[in-house]
């Protein structure tokens, strides 16, 4: 059977790793192993890695300066930050910085190969509608994922673009962050409502305070570009 993607496990306990090696490679998948940030590095610079599973409480280079490092490297591999389960403030910094998702110890298998799945679905998903979308003074390029303001380039992530093309699919309606995590992120996760927030933050900071993406209290959020010329 050929491998379902290639997944470098960054954790320095032996034993855990070990563990996830054995989940990961009952599901199909080819594992990789690093026991610390330097090491973990250096296998991403090595190239062929299709996901980074990231634990944050790692010795010497933690997971949080790891994700970092990663991202100013520019190359874009997905990364899921491994973190404890009362660690929120881990969980905001890590999606603050870039990462795409997260998941708490403990998980279950099944937790994790969802979480897993739904990540490099999305990574992996063809662009099916061309259309650009023009929102007021921001323009979404879809068939080469470009987002303009201005008329002038803003580099954002594969996920804040997406995040962004689903607000802007359906302009000035409110969605859910529930709706949202389904759609961009491609599963259900009663507490990830944060997770929207954090990757809404990293957009409109992107964006030069353009007041186009409205949050509606307690319920989620709507593109409005008339908010934003108001
Ligand atoms: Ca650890």
């Amino acid at each position: 059977m050929a491998s379902r993607g290639h997944i470098l496990v960054v954790e320095d306990e032996r034993a855990i790793r070990r563990m996830i090696r054995m989940y990961l490679t009952e599901a199909g998948y080819t594992v990789a192993e690093a026991e610390d940030g330097a090491v973990a590095l250096q296998q991403v610079r090595q190239g062929g890695i299709d996901l980074i599973l990231l634990d944050v409480m790692l010795p010497e280079v933690d997971g949080l300066e790891v994700c970092r490092r990663i991202r100013e490297s520019n190359g874009y591999v997905p990364i899921i930050m491994v973190t404890a389960m009362d660690d929120e403030a881990s969980r905001v910094a890590g999606l603050e910085i870039g990462a795409d998702d997260y998941v708490a110890k403990p998980f279950s298998p099944r937790e994790l190969l969802a979480r897993i799945r739904a990540v490099l679905r999305r990574v992996s998903e063809p662009e099916t509608d061309a259309e650009n979308v023009d929102a007021g003074r921001v323009t979404l390029e879809r068939s080469s994922r470009r987002c303009l303001l201005d008329g002038s380039e803003v580099e954002l992530t594969r996920l804040e673009f997406d995040l962004l093309a689903e607000l802007a699919s359906n302009p000035k309606t409110v969605h859910t962050r529930e709706r949202l995590l389904e759609r961009v992120w491609g599963y259900h996760n009663p507490i990830g409502g944060k997770t929207v927030d954090v990757h809404v933050a990293n957009i409109r900071k992107k964006l030069g305070g353009w007041g186009g993406i409205v949050a509606v209290r307690g319920v989620g959020y709507k593109l409005d570009p008339d908010a934003a010329a108001a």
